[in-house]
């Protein structure tokens, strides 16, 4: 038996609503898409929502909409999964990194203003495993500076900063529906604007380079196939449906986490929570200690059928950012540092208390054991 690190929580009324577009014969711009959108437009209280094939290619039409190019350079963080930065690359744009607060794990906002040069045009921000950025700070700098704020939601659905909903605050929020998220439609994202013009031009690129009402043949700018079909549109609209009840599930499996790792008394560090925020849980990541060997932990667990993996590793020492940007080691300490030392654990809705205490068990015996072996 494994305890996977993430399973997709799956019910009848996605199987009920994916039936539905088949025996329609409308599976693209169909109904079910249109529901899905709208389903954001409530919830997050926004004018335009656009549903796309994947949250990369929402980030991606984000940073064309606002006409992010060659020569400008964007502010982000390089602890982080690989699309918050590839998003912009693609275009010629200049990753402008800042190094994380080891307790966050967010961007280090105090680090900020000293990466901007009269380059930058945005800030785009990573909510990262759903803890939410200091918007306060990060929306004053950017109004100080005429900046752009493009909110990576991707794996912060639901999650709110001083009650505020992450993926509103900027001028274009991003979330992400790859199985592992909060929520799925098997592949797929979707971008959320206040902006009419964003929502136009996003609308365009989506749907090659179309203009909102031309012809099917009438081609205005150079855009892509992104759109996302009906038969995932079928999946996301069920799975909002369910969101909130989803939501608290995995709020329940993080607590009973939190209260495990306590009681064993665990030498790890678990997730920050900010008393005025909300953390929407995407995965339960631990910081072990430094003496720790990481590998080791890992090949223990997986032994006795737990499933763990590193999260994240740091971007700007990837190949691909190294060969381009001449990146490297020691760029970004704090990043690079605790890139060596995360461990995110099993963590989905259907968890049970007995899994969720067999994993602290044997994760209390790995790390004993760990310690020994030095
Ligand atoms: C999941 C994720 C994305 C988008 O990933 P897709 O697989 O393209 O949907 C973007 N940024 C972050 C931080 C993510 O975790």
């Amino acid at each position: 038996m494994v305890i996977p690190l993430s399973k997709p929580d799956i019910s009848t009324l996605e199987k009920k609503y994916v039936l539905e577009v088949l025996n329609s014969g409308q599976l693209s711009f169909g109904p079910k898409l249109r529901r899905f959108e709208e389903s954001f437009c409530r919830r997050f209280h926004v004018r335009y929502a656009l549903a796309m094939n994947s949250g990369t290619s929402a980030l991606h039409i984000a940073v064309k909409t606002l006409g992010l190019s060659a020569g400008n350079e964007i502010i982000t963080t390089p602890f982080s999964f690989i699309a918050s930065s590839n998003c912009f690359v693609y275009e010629g744009v200049k990753p402008s990194f800042v190094d994380i607060d080891s307790c966050t794990l967010n961007m280090d906002v105090s680090q900020i203003e000293q990466a901007i040069t009269p380059k930058t045009k945005a800030i785009l921000v990573v909510h990262l495993f759903g803890q939410p950025c200091d918007m306060d700070q990060i929306l004053s700098i950017a109004k100080k500076y005429d900046l752009f704020v493009i909110e990576d939601a991707c794996e912060a659905i639901g999650s709110k900063w001083k009650g505020r909903r992450v993926g509103t605050l900027g001028d274009i929020g991003v979330f992400a529906f790859y199985p592992n998220k909060q929520m799925t439609t098997g592949e797929g994202g979707m971008l959320i604007t206040d902006h009419r013009k964003v929502y136009e031009l996003a609308s365009s690129f989506r749907n090659q380079g179309r203009g909102l009402n031309s012809e099917w043949l009438n081609h205005e700018v150079i855009g892509y196939n992104y759109r996302m079909s009906d038969l995932q549109a079928a999946v996301g609209l069920a799975q909002m449906e369910r969101l909130t009840q989803m939501l608290k599930k995995r709020e329940d499996v993080a607590r009973n986490y939190l209260e495990l790792i306590d009681q064993y008394d665990l030498p790890i560090s678990t997730p920050f929570i900010h008393p005025h925020c909300t953390i929407s849980w995407f995965v339960f990541v631990v910081i072990l200690p430094q003496r720790v060997d990481r590998q080791k932990i890992m090949d223990f667990l997986i032994k006795k059928g737990i499933q763990t993996r590193p999260y994240f590793s740091a971007i700007h020492l990837q190949k691909s950012y190294v060969n381009r940007f001449a990146f490297r080691k020691g760029d970004f300490p704090v990043s690079e540092e605790m890139a060596k030392r995360t461990l995110a654990i099993p963590f989905y809705n259907q968890l049970s208390a007995t899994e969720q205490k067999y994993v602290i068990e044997q994760l209390a015996f790995a790390l004993d054991r760990g310690e020994k072996n030095d």
